[in-house]
């Protein structure tokens, strides 16, 4: 359980009617007797659980209405689904008679039995989520079955039920979430944030059902839509919900495999994201995140993605529902497979055979070659080694000191040779720059990450990454100072504006925090549902990638709490500008010459704090020639 949702626990005892239990001393143990809970307080603790931002009431709604039978969904919302969210659909209606019952706890329609508990298809089955969702929000629900002549509509706070007009179907309206628990209400994001939220729960439920046409609308604007398709149509759906760059860089998976069927799309390598925010598994229709089949699927990729890199795929999995049990979690995010080494082998494998069809059917690949893999990568070429012709010896260096010894050729690695010990031991003067140079002359670079440089105390090793991101953050820093209007950061406009594929979240937080956005010199506007692009950059960063940058600028301004850019600005500005500059920074494996290592290495030492990067790693070593001389045991 997240913090937000224990907070939501403890703090929904708080509101109780009953004194004893929102008593705040803590109480003796064993001195106060057991009671019933209230039912409310009941509910508010269900709710906690169940309930922990406008998005899982969006998701418990739809749920609800695919549940109905509906075709067609719409989901309106108002302050990012705080102060309003309204589903309606086709689907089968509820009789009057019914309705008070649809908003009792333990109340539904979908299982009568154990049995029927074991075997079921429906989404919801537990009789909770209309309940809690009436405990912490102001609920009416207005509904029509197909046979009356009129709808009707139950307030729940009143229990009062009134007639009403609207077509066979159901509409419920939950309107300012958490009003009567504040505590929990201080836990919600900025509006955009929960908007994206609430958004991504509709896409889930996109992809799961392309016969079901869905709207999104916010205040009033149409913010998502995707038209009911006939049911062999999944591969568009997949395509209008996550964009045909996903599309481009993913392959297809089709498999079954016993009482398994597996089908979707898996991106390759080239498609992995920094974070988890691209991986969609269904099981059955409903959208899980579950440890066994994610584990499954990043197994499959083990020795093509590197670190943290999380794939990005969107896979179906189809079961007798007799062999999952989908009631181990109350949001039903989880399930357990009876035999669940059975579907992690069958999930891993049929993932593998999608990442290289090339094994089984060679040709396979033609469609959509893959890239090749990036320098230092497994399969890549070697990482940079760069010689310096300036430092290039003349006559090899052989140790005087044991002349038969046979040495093999100087290894490709340029280092820069020097002076025999009695020429530096007379204190010669060393070359003019390096004198003047506290980090030295740059002599070659390894590993892809690090320069190597001579000073007159030895060997200077630079990490070039580290480094740059302190000269990128503090160029930021300064630039933002030195802004025209207070603090914001010059921008430049690009030839070719960069447009990328980008989560509803990301779409939110682009149109939310528009003008924090260009205030760090990012003009990122929505192009379409599922596609966002960038007008201009600051002008600070002039290597960055962009859609990369964009995406951790964003992420950085979604997850800034309730009160939004203002504050973004003036409280984490430096952690924005601090991601910025990673962005901005060259990367590692990138071969850099001579002069570019220079000129690293001089803007260093006219960078404050350069000796450090924005983590607080050191940025470079000197290894002074009196270590390089204990390395090989010459004494002085
Ligand atoms: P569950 O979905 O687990 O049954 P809910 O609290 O979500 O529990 O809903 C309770 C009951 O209300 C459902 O079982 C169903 O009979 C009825 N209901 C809720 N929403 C709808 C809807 N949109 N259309 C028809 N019936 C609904
Ligand atoms: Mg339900």
């Amino acid at each position: 359980m997240d913090a937000a949702s224990t907070a939501g626990l403890s703090e929904a005892t708080t509101p109780a009617p009953d004194a004893a239990v929102g008593r705040a001393s803590v109480p003796v143990p064993g001195l106060r007797r057991i009671r019933e809970l209230p039912d409310e307080l009941i509910s508010q603790i269900a709710a906690g659980e169940v309930i922990d931002r406008p998005a899982a009431v969006v998701r418990e709604l739809v749920d609800n209405a695919l549940d109905a039978g509906a075709t067609q969904v719409t989901v309106r919302l108002a302050g990012g689904g705080v102060r309003a969210i309204v589903v309606e659909d086709d689907g089968c209606g509820i009789a009057p008679d019914d309705l008070p019952l649809a908003l009792k706890r333990h109340a539904t329609s979908k299982v009568a039995s154990l049995d029927e508990l074991e075997r079921v298809a429906t989404m919801g089955f537990r009789g909770e989520a209309l309940a809690a969702t009436a405990s912490v929000a102001d609920v009416a629900i207005t509904s029509r079955t197909a046979d009356a002549s009129h709808a009707w509509r139950l307030q729940a706070r009143t229990g009062e039920l009134s007639p009403a007009a609207r077509a066979t179907g159901t509409t419920v309206e939950v309107l300012e979430l958490f009003f009567s628990t504040p505590a929990r209400r201080k836990f919600l994001k900025t509006d955009a944030t929960e908007l994206g939220h609430a958004l991504e729960a509709v896409r889930r439920h996109a992809l799961a059902r392309p016969d079901v046409g869905f709207a999104v609308w916010h205040e009033g604007r149409l913010v998502a839509q995707w038209r009911a398709l006939s049911a062999g149509q999944g591969d568009l759906r997949l395509r209008e919900v996550l964009g045909a760059e996903f599309e481009a860089a993913s392959r297809p998976l089709q498999a079954r495999l016993g009482p398994l069927a597996l089908a979707g799309r898996v991106g390759q390598p080239e498609a992995a994201r920094t974070r988890g925010d691209w991986q969609y598994l269904f099981v059955n229709g409903r959208f899980v995140r579950d440890r066994l089949l994610a584990h499954a699927v990043r197994s499959a990729y083990e020795d093509q993605l590197h670190g943290s890199r999380q794939p990005a795929y969107a896979l179906f999995v189809q079961i007798a529902p007799e062999l999952v049990d989908v009631n181990v979690h109350p949001a039903k995010a989880e399930v357990r497979f009876r035999d669940g080494r059975a579907v992690h082998q069958a999930l891993r494998r049929a993932v593998e055979e999608a990442l290289a069809p090339t094994r089984a059917a060679p040709g396979a690949d033609d469609d959509n070659p893959g890239l090749p893999p990036a320098a230092g990568q497994p399969g890549g070429p070697s990482p940079a080694i760069e010689p310096s012709p300036a430092a290039a010896p003349s006559p090899a260096w052989r140790p005087a000191w044991q002349p038969g010894l046979q040495l093999p050729e100087p290894a490709p690695l340029a280092v820069q040779e020097r002076a025999p010990q009695w020429a530096w031991a007379e204190k010669a003067t060393p070359p003019v720059d390096a004198a003047a140079w506290p980090l030295g002359r740059a002599i070659a670079q390894i590993g892809g990450v690090y320069v190597l440089a001579e000073n007159p105390q030895g060997l200077v090793v630079v990490d070039m990454h580290a480094a740059h991101e302190r000269i990128v953050y503090e160029r930021l820093k300064r630039a933002a100072a030195a802004g025209a209007d207070d603090g914001a950061l010059p921008s430049q406009p690009l030839l070719i504006p960069v447009s990328f594929a980008a989560t509803p979240l990301e779409l939110a937080t682009a149109e939310a925090e528009q003008s924090t956005l260009l205030r760090l010199g990012l003009d990122v506007a929505p192009l379409s549902s599922a596609t966002l692009v960038v007008r201009s950059r600051p002008a600070a960063l002039p290597d960055a990638d962009l859609a990369e940058l964009a995406r951790a600028v964003l992420a950085e301004l979604a997850s800034a709490e309730a009160g939004g850019a203002s504050r973004v600005v003036q409280r984490a500005r430096d952690d924005i500008l601090a991601t910025m500059a990673c962005h901005g920074a060259v990367r590692a494996n990138r071969r850099l010459t001579l002069d570019e290592m220079n000129a690293l290495l001089r803007e260093m030492e006219a960078t404050e704090r350069a000796d450090t990067c924005n983590h607080g790693r050191p940025t470079w070593r000197q290894v002074s020639l009196k270590e390089l001389d204990a390395l090989f045991l010459r004494g002085r």
